[in-house]
């Protein structure tokens, strides 16, 4: 099961799903038009050029698209992605338009609807035009739900369309299933992609659950490009191609679009390419801080969407009697001023030299634990380990917390610290540990302790159920604590605190997606500790979507501790999940309650001046 890269001209076996003859019949003729005749046709259409080569060209391109539907829909291969030329988004059912033929992906989701019996389509087009083609041909079908964001600048950018804005939905049937996020201004960056990734696309994604997903793949939304004039990064795309892993089985089928600086380009596609084939996410560069416009945009689409959307409408605040707390809230050191969304001038070559390809580590998942193996029904390709670091290094750790750990603690204390070891020298890409209920807070403890002696710079420790935060933890900004549990949310610092564990689905994904993701990225972690302790309550399926998305921001290097009551349960999902597999479904969505939004609210509210990956609207200017 690996990943598609569909290139080749002779993938010709095809044909139309819809027939518009006249418009087929009209592009087939330019194959022998001359040079006067072509120019002549080319005017008809918007940005358009048509050359003799077109027609064969485009009818490639819409089979590569649909070939590699097929590939992964008959589970040949996992993921994939068509590099075409012409590209697709912008043409329509009978015209031509914005250098596209054929509409690649809109064919796409036709075929997987009609050959397939597909009900949900999401199509994610993070090109920077908007492809007005697609939302023509979708606009009143609920089977597709079409996202796409681009340069808007109030209308003043091509295509000059008013239903390019945030106001328009879909029509009929279709209401709710078109978004669009226009950019106001040029310059947005690696945060303002994420923040509407996390807070606009992924909780409607997740809402609507698709059985596919289609990426319109256009990186001329990448920094260098003469068209967009972003400012997003190579390794953004690796990101965002990963948060989209967890959709639909991990059924990803990218077709290309736009994209006209051509080393920015070839940066890009490489570093979705890279994810597609489960390789580890690069660091991302830059202030995590989304900007005053890219805020505004992202407000405006909630605003327009929360009729069609549950999880939208959580995020208005709900009036209750105050049940949270916040025992010994200190003053909110501030980031500094506010980055602004200008261009920065010959920041490109510096930063496309930088982009380095890392190895993946030699071992992908290893697991230490204190059951046996075969009692955990790990799934092939995980590493048991048996390694350790030496006793007497173990004791030393362990006498740290004497009255915590048991003798018979410490052999898996010493393997797991050779995991840490392993993960933190590039040997071991991520790994599971179990110990016992009552050494599991002293375990995370020597982690964390472990991790600092060994130079990390920023520890991400999430903490699920009954594990009281060290006493002598460090508020340096070198750790930062998130406590999953109880009844309340509470503050003790801008780097500690708690929140409770959701019950409904609605609640765990504002959890994952409104909190826990947008602090992981703001935080920029060289490390995860991710601990179940007892009574931690996670499900299955929660637990491996928690993994799966923390190995984004950390580029998979996670830890997990689970105390051994509960391993036998939650082994094999979270070591596929590590592994890179996309977790199993959580269940139907259902609303967050009121108390669970009062508490996420709670905690953005105090946390969004240090963390404004966390912000949903801009304030006031
Ligand atoms: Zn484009």
């Amino acid at each position: 099961m690996g990943t598609a890269l569909v290139y080749h001209e002779d993938m010709t076996a095809t044909r139309l799903l819809w027939d518009d003859p006249e418009y087929i019949a009209l592009v087939q003729k330019t194959q022998t038009l001359d040079k006067e005749e072509l120019h002549a046709l080319s005017k008809q259409y918007n940005a358009v050029y048509f050359h003799p080569d077109t027609f064969h060209c485009a009818r490639l391109a819409a089979g590569a698209a649909l070939q590699l539907v097929d590939a992964v829909l008959t589970g040949a291969v996992h993921n994939g992605l068509a590099l075409v030329r012409p590209p697709g988004h912008h043409s329509q059912r009978a015209a031509a338009n914005g250098f596209c033929v054929f509409n690649n992906v809109a064919l796409a989701a036709k075929h997987a609807k009609q050959k397939y019996g597909l009900q949900r389509i999401l199509i994610v087009d993070w090109d920077v035009h908007h492809g007005q083609g697609i939302q023509y041909i979708f606009n009143d079908d609920p089977s597709v739900l079409y996202f796409s964001w681009h340069r808007y600048e109030h209308g003043s950018f091509w295509p000059f369309l008013p239903e390019s804005d945030a106001d328009a939905v879909g029509q009929g049937q279709g209401q709710g299933f078109t978004v669009n996020l226009p950019w106001n201004q040029v310059g947005m960056g690696n945060a303002d992609y994420l923040a509407a990734f996390l807070h606009v696309l992924l909780p409607l994604a997740f809402e609507f659950d698709p059985e596919l997903v289609l990426v319109s793949a256009g990186f001329d939304s990448a920094i260098g490009d003469p068209e967009g004039q972003m400012q997003a990064t190579p390794e953004c795309f690796a990101h965002l191609t990963q948060l989209l892993q967890v959709l639909a089985g991990g059924r990803i089928c990218a077709v290309l679009e736009g994209g006209y600086h051509l080393e920015s380009l070839a940066q890009s596609v490489c570093m979705m390419v890279q994810t597609l084939l489960g390789d580890p996410t690069p660091p991302l560069l830059g202030l995590m801080v989304p900007c005053q416009s890219a805020l505004e945009s992202i407000q405006s689409v909630q605003t327009a969407q929360t009729p069609y959307w549950t999880s939208l409408q959580q995020n208005v605040a709900p009036v209750l009697s105050s049940s949270t707390h916040s025992p010994e809230e200190r003053s909110l050191r501030l980031l500094g001023e506010s980055p602004t969304c200008a261009v920065a001038e010959d920041s490109l070559s510096p930063l496309l030299d930088q982009l380095c390809l890392r190895p993946a580590p030699p071992i992908c998942t290893a697991v230490a634990s204190t059951v046996p193996g075969a009692a955990l029904c790990l799934p092939p390709g995980v590493l048991h380990q048996e390694g350790s670091v030496l006793r007497e290094e173990t004791e030393a750790w362990a006498r740290l917390h004497k009255s915590r750990f048991q003798d018979e603690d410490l052999a898996t204390l010493g393997k797991i610290l050779c995991l840490l070891d392993g993960i933190m020298d590039g040997q071991i890409r991520n790994a599971i540990a179990t110990t016992t209920a009552l050494a599991t807070a002293a375990t995370l403890d020597v982690l964390i302790q472990r991790c600092l002696a060994r130079r990390a710079q920023r520890v991400l420790c999430v903490a699920l159920g009954q594990l009281d935060r060290p006493l002598d933890l460090a508020d340096d900004g070198r750790i930062l604590w998130l406590n999953i549990r109880g009844k309340d949310a509470a503050i003790q610092s801008m780097f500690h605190f708690s929140t409770p564990l959701p019950q409904t689905t609605g609640g765990f994904l504002s959890l994952i997606l409104g909190l826990v993701l947008p602090l992981a990225y703001g935080f920029q972690p060289d490390m995860v500790l991710m601990a179940l302790g007892p009574a931690h309550g996670l499900q299955n399926a929660q637990a491996a979507l928690l993994a799966a998305m923390l190995r984004s921001p950390v580029g998979g290097r996670i830890l997990a501790v689970v105390e051994e009551e509960s391993i036998r349960l939650l082994a094999r999902s979270l070591a596929q999940a590590l592994h890179g597999e996309t977790p199993p479904s959580l269940g139907p969505f259902s609303k967050a309650t009121p108390e669970e939004i009062q508490a996420l609210m709670f905690l953005k509210a105090r946390l969004e001046a240090r963390w404004k990956l966390l912000q949903v609207a801009a304030p006031p200017p």
